[in-house]
C-alpha cells in the first residue's frame, strides 16, 4: 500500500512539475486564415518539407462555396488534418464579433464543427477572431463550444495598418485573446518577419498570421509564394520550432485565466506610450 501511495504521489508531483514547462526561446505559432486554396497548394508542401506545425482557420465565408480556384475544398481541408496540421474554426460566414453579433456566434461555430466531423476532422479547439475583431461577451460562447485557444490581431496594442503586434505571454494573456505578433502584408520582406520574430523569447511566444500565399481574393493581406518560402526557409535555418496554436496547451495554465482579460492590453499600451514619451523628451 505504502509503495502504491508513494508511486501515486510521485506521479502527481511529476504531473505538477510538467504542468507548465518553460517556453523555448525560439518558438513560433504559425496560423493561416480564410481557407485559401494556396494553403493546400503552396503552404502545405513547404511546411511538410521542414516538419513545421500550423493551424488553418476555416471559414465558409466570402466565395468559399462556389469559387474553388481561390478556396479549399473540404477534401483538401481533411487532407491537411491527416497530414497532422490543426484545423481551427473561423466561423461559417467570417462573422465579425461585436456585442450585436455575438448572439449568432454559437451557430456559426457549430456549422464549421459539424462540417469538420463529417469530414473526419475533430471539432476545432482553436479559433481565430474574424477580421481580428473581438469582444469579451463572446468568451463564454467560445468556451461553451469547446474552444480552448483563440487568436486575435495585433490591435489594440499596435494599429492594424502596421501589420505588427505583440508577443504572446502565456502567463498574462487570456487564452481566448492570444495576440498576433506579426501579421504578414503584401509589402513585407524578410526583415519584417525578422522584426516580428525578434519580439519573442523570455517566456513569450511568437504568433504569426498569414492569409493566402498568394491571396488574389484578399490582396491587402497577400503574401507572394516566393516570399513565404523565403520566410519558412529562414525559420528553418535559424532552428525555430514551429507549432500549431493548440500546441501552446503545454505552456498555459488554462484553469486560471486572468480575471481581467483586457488589463494586459491596457498595460502594454501605457508602457508603449511611456516609452515614446520618454524617448521624445530625452532629445
Ligand atoms: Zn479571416
Amino acid at each position: 500500500m505504502k509503495t502504491a501511495f508513494a508511486a501515486v504521489a510521485t506521479v502527481a508531483l511529476f504531473a505538477f512539475a510538467r504542468a507548465a514547462p518553460a517556453v523555448p526561446d525560439k518558438l513560433v505559432v504559425l496560423t493561416f486564415d480564410d481557407s485559401s486554396a494556396s494553403h493546400h497548394a503552396n503552404a502545405r508542401p513547404v511546411l511538410k518539407r521542414y516538419g513545421f506545425g500550423a493551424t488553418f482557420f476555416i471559414t465558409e465565408g466570402f466565395t468559399f462555396s462556389t469559387n474553388k480556384r481561390d478556396y479549399m475544398t473540404w477534401q483538401q481541408i481533411a487532407e491537411l488534418h491527416r497530414d497532422g496540421f490543426e484545423i481551427g474554426n473561423h466561423t461559417r460566414d467570417h462573422l465579425g464579433i461585436t456585442e450585436k453579433t455575438v448572439s449568432r456566434l454559437a451557430e456559426q461555430l457549430e456549422v464549421i464543427a459539424r462540417h469538420c466531423r463529417e469530414n473526419g476532422i475533430p471539432a476545432p479547439v482553436s479559433f481565430a477572431w474574424p477580421g481580428n475583431r473581438f469582444h469579451v461577451t463572446a468568451l463564454p460562447v467560445l468556451q461553451q463550444a469547446g474552444i480552448r485557444f483563440a487568436r486575435r490581431g495585433g490591435e489594440p496594442e499596435v494599429p492594424y495598418a502596421q501589420g505588427g503586434g505583440v508577443a504572446y505571454e502565456p502567463d498574462g494573456d487570456h487564452p481566448l485573446l492570444i495576440p498576433t505578433t506579426g501579421d504578414a502584408r503584401p509589402d513585407w520582406t524578410l526583415d519584417h518577419l525578422k522584426r516580428a520574430v525578434a519580439r519573442g523569447g523570455k517566456g513569450r511566444i511568437i504568433v504569426l498570421q498569414f492569409h493566402g500565399v498568394p491571396d488574389g481574393e484578399h490582396p491587402w493581406v497577400n503574401t507572394p509564394r516566393e516570399r513565404f518560402e523565403e520566410y519558412m526557409a529562414w525559420l528553418h535555418q535559424e532552428h525555430y520550432t514551429v507549432i500549431a496554436l493548440r500546441d501552446v496547451a503545454r505552456y498555459v495554465d488554462e484553469k486560471h485565466p486572468p480575471a481581467d482579460p483586457l488589463a494586459i492590453m491596457e498595460r502594454r499600451k501605457k508602457s508603449a506610450a511611456g516609452a515614446t514619451e520618454s524617448s521624445s523628451t530625452k532629445r
